[in-house]
């Protein structure tokens, strides 16, 4: 047996930890006393042109060809569209961003992600991640034995520290992974944080003598509140490897569909997308849910109602600074990232279950002193959870 995967599968993550605690919790005192903001589900549903489009697709589409394989890359029409589309929206310079050649379909981001590492990695390669950062990453990297290399964002703003990922980059650096609207702050990266970062990688890359590819892990590309903008990063740096899927914009991750989509630009894109090929060969990730596929073609630039979560957003973080945290309100994703109270936040998130209150502790994304609060849930909940985050905030305050 593989005791590398045996220790995985035995140990849960942190936050399927607390989920299960809370599952229990509400069994024992009713769903409604329980405030569970651990998981990243998102709570607002598919909106109703994703039944419409499925049922046209059963009722219209042979159902031996809608049902049956396509290539192990997915459909050629699907790519094809998937491709004029992001040309259409993303593309501000004159040369391709996308093609349907370099287009693999995926069950969800986390296939993408996993795809395009082993497409990449070598063991004995180091792979950057800016922390906090989704915990997956590790998983994913070390699998292919090479490690993941963390390098902590600006303190307060969140965002990237140009300074310290130069100092992070060297002969073996094969890959940094940018994941914004960010899972957990919630933070999107400024344009000019983009630009800064592609000079930097460039520079680097030449240095080096090899390209450091840029992996775009961008589920959370659509959930954006106000105006704020999300820099399409091919646009910017060439070795660009974007990993998107449908599990939050369209509310499906359960449907697990997405695509990695290889930049033009990249250096020896036509042999690196060979490898991701390859990687979903050898990792059984061929032919995504065909059914979803075929959606996602006529879906693509819908989204779920996202006014719901920039609501709880503005009602949660107002309340929060209200009672004494330390919150600043993000622009996208649906994470608060909130200053513990006491540098130990997993004794902070310990207490807060005294409150019936179920937050993760920040130690799980890279970063100590800090806790995620995933506000995807129901507008009521969070109404009801405001006196429990006050009285938490109290206990605090008396200095109990
Ligand atoms: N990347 C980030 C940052 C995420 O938060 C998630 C899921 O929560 C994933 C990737 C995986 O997404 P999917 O469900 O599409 O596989």
């Amino acid at each position: 047996m593989n005791e590398k995967m045996y220790g995985l599968g035995s140990a849960r993550s942190v936050i399927r930890e607390i989920f299960e605690y809370g599952k229990a919790r509400k069994a024992e005192i009713g769903d409604e006393n329980v405030f569970d903001f651990s998981l990243g589900n998102p709570s607002v549903p598919a909106p109703l042109c994703v039944k419409e489009t499925l049922c046209d697709l059963l009722e219209t589409k042979d159902p031996v060809s809608l049902h049956g394989y396509t290539s192990a890359q997915g459909d050629a029409e699907v790519r094809k569209k998937i491709s004029q589309f992001i040309e259409k929206e993303y593309n501000s310079e004159n040369t391709p961003v996308s093609s349907p050649d370099l287009i693999y379909l995926t069950s969800g981001a986390a296939a993408a992600l996993t795809c395009t590492l082993t497409a990449i990695l070598n063991k004995g390669d180091e792979v950057l991640a800016l922390a906090p950062f989704f915990p997956e990453y590790r998983v994913f990297v070390e699998r292919t034995g090479a490690s993941l290399v963390t390098v902590p964002c600006k303190s307060g703003s969140m965002r990237p520290d140009l300074d310290l990922i130069e100092d992070a980059i060297n002969e073996k650096t094969a890959a940094i992974i940018i994941n914004s609207p960010n899972n957990p702050t919630g933070v999107v990266y400024p344009e000019e944080d983009i630009i800064g970062l592609s000079k930097l990688l460039s520079k680097a890359s030449e240095s080096i003598g090899h390209p450091i590819y840029l992996i775009a892990d961008e589920p959370y590309r659509e959930l954006v509140y106000g105006d704020c903008f999300v820099s399409y990063i091919p646009n910017y740096y060439e070795n660009t490897v974007v990993c998107y899927s449908l599990s939050k914009s369209l509310s499906l991750p359960g449907e697990r569909i997405g695509y990695v989509s290889v930049s033009p630009r990249t250096k020896d894109a036509q042999k690196l997308y060979l490898a991701l090929c390859g990687a979903g060969r050898a990792l059984g990730f061929v032919c995504a849910t065909s059914l979803f596929q075929y959606m996602m073609a006529s879906l693509l630039g819908k989204t779920s109602d996202v006014s719901a979560y920039e609501e709880n957003r503005d009602i949660l973080c107002s309340a929060l600074a209200e009672y004494g945290f330390s919150v600043t309100k993000p622009d996208g994703a649906f994470y608060l990232f909130v200053k513990s109270p006491i540098s130990d936040a997993k004794k902070f998130c310990e207490k807060a279950k005294e409150y019936e209150l179920l937050l993760v502790p920040s130690d799980s994304f890279g970063v100590e002193g800090y806790i995620r609060i995933s506000y995807c849930v129901k507008k009521e909940q969070i109404e009801r959870s405001l006196p429990a985050f006050k009285a938490l905030a109290e206990h605090y305050r008396k200095g109990e």
